[in-house]
């Protein structure tokens, strides 16, 4: 349901969700499909790298 697409490069700083299939525009790793859960956490992880 709240799924959604985030890069999971965590040394990487693009933080922006996106679209199935589609790249990341900084680093270029391929999209995950992310739950709530998962993608809090590598939102949190790359803030905390790049804060
Ligand atoms: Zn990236």
């Amino acid at each position: 349901m709240f799924d959604q697409y985030l890069c999971p490069n965590t040394n990487c700083n693009h933080q922006k969700s996106g679209k199935k299939g589609q790249t990341c525009p900084e680093c270029g790793e391929k999209l995950k499909k992310v739950g709530m859960r998962e993608g809090t956490s590598i939102i949190q992880q790359k803030r905390k790298r790049f804060s």
